[in-house]
């Protein structure tokens, strides 16, 4: 490790958001690492292509591109290797077909990302895995759904949607105790790196859609999945089987948006507060889910591991329950700055009625609608405007 290295492992999150994933005196003093583009590499002779003797050797493998971005996450997240991939989706689904074959049992938290849970129930039901769900807050409970061919054990904390807390380091230790080769993997989307590191709570596997807040425009989808020494070299071979690899251009613009993710998420997380406390015990709102309320079930747990909440959480839009889908969409389609869009973590306000038809454990609350918002970079007082407008439209219900 370097002496600059060396200060920036210790040195505040902006800073090191600053200096990471970047090397100016490799590029002629450049600030920023170019954007290399390219399949064929060339090698200087014979038996330096058999050997494979230099950093970069075909397209697929790595860029300087790729690997400044591949760096920077390995610092924030403390990982041993960082692979890039096409999507936040298929962040989930290459270490699910890395680590597992046909046999193998693997845990999913019941309050998981929708089509992580459709890729499970089709790809990896087909391929002869055992699929089964857990109950977000299960803690070292795990052990007892633990079997001898259980190999994965997948978390989210929060969950989505819903936003669930898991006792993430009593879940590692306890499945760690039963099999230290079982993998733990977190989707660690709504916190990043900078609210929560899954390594330091022995998670094995940090996941990201770095199209949500390292991206923060919602003009990129990528996703990265960090892994530590133990299993990193199964993931990279996956990838490397399977002919997977981050685009350059799309490398470069999530190195570019990790430079300003601090000081977005600072005011994501303020003005998301902001309003989920507004909304909390509002008229119409039944329930506000959100981690950082000391109001919400998982709030413990949130406030020992987490550092930080990010910028998007539920509510309940009291309704009964033969009128909870017209009120829902009075309300939606009454917003003007909260758009109606999926995805998140852009400068921009979403919202969205959320779907919890495919849960099997942790089910539709019955006291009314859930909506989903995504609190972005406006100004709070315009979108409680906004918000007010959706309350009219479905008291009008
Ligand atoms: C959005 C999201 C993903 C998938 O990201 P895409 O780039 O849209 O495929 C994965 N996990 C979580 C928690 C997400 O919110």
């Amino acid at each position: 490790m370097s002496q600059k290295d060396k200060l920036i492992e210790e040195a505040g999150q902006n800073t090191r958001l600053a200096h990471i994933g970047n090397d100016p005196r490799a590029y002629h003093g450049f600030v920023n690492p170019p954007v290399v583009k390219g399949s064929t590499v060339l090698f200087p002779n014979a038996e330096a292509m058999e050997k494979r003797s230099q950093p970069y050797t075909y397209g697929t493998r790595a860029t300087p591109t790729t690997d400044a971005l591949c760096a920077a996450f390995d610092q924030l997240e403390g990982s041993a290797g960082t692979i890039l991939v096409p999507s936040g989706l298929a962040a989930i689904s290459i270490p699910f077909l890395a680590y597992l074959s046909s046999g193998d049992h693997a845990l999913i938290v019941d309050s998981v990302y929708t089509p992580c849970r459709t890729f499970c129930d089709t790809m990896l039901t087909r391929l002869g895995i055992d699929v089964e769900y857990y109950d977000p807050e299960i803690g070292a409970d795990i052990t007892k759904l633990m079997r001898p061919n259980t190999k994965l054990v997948h978390t989210e904390a929060p969950g989505s949607n819903t936003f669930e807390m898991q006792d993430i380091r009593a879940i590692t230790d306890a499945v760690h105790a039963y099999s230290a080769d079982v993998v733990v993997t977190l989707d660690n989307t709504w916190a990043t790196p900078l609210y929560f590191r899954p390594l330091d709570f022995g998670a094995d596997v940090s996941i990201h859609a770095t199209t949500k807040y390292p991206s923060g425009h919602s003009d990129i989808v990528m996703g990265s999945v960090s892994a530590n020494a133990k299993h990193f070299p199964a993931l990279e071979a996956a990838r490397i089987a399977m002919g997977i690899c981050g685009a350059p251009e799309d490398s470069y613009l999530i190195l570019r948006g990790l430079r300003t993710m601090g000081l977005r998420l600072d005011q994501h997380q303020k003005s998301a507060l902001e309003i989920a406390e507004w909304l909390d015990g509002r008229d119409g709102v039944a329930r506000v889910l959100h981690p950082a309320l000391p109001s919400f079930p998982g709030h413990e747990i949130w406030k020992r591991d987490f550092k930080g909440s990010s910028g998007i959480f539920s509510f309940v839009l009291q309704a009964e329950p033969e009128r909870a889908k017209a009120k829902a969409h009075a309300f939606l389609d009454a917003l003007s700055f909260f758009g109606l869009g999926y995805s998140w973590g852009g400068y921009e306000s979403l919202a969205l009625v959320v779907n919890l038809s495919d849960r099997t454990i942790r089910k539709q609350p019955i006291e009314g609608a859930v909506i989903r918002l995504q609190i972005g970079l406006e100004d709070v007082p315009d979108l409680k405007k906004d918000l007010e407008a959706g309350f009219a439209a479905a008291a009008a219900v």
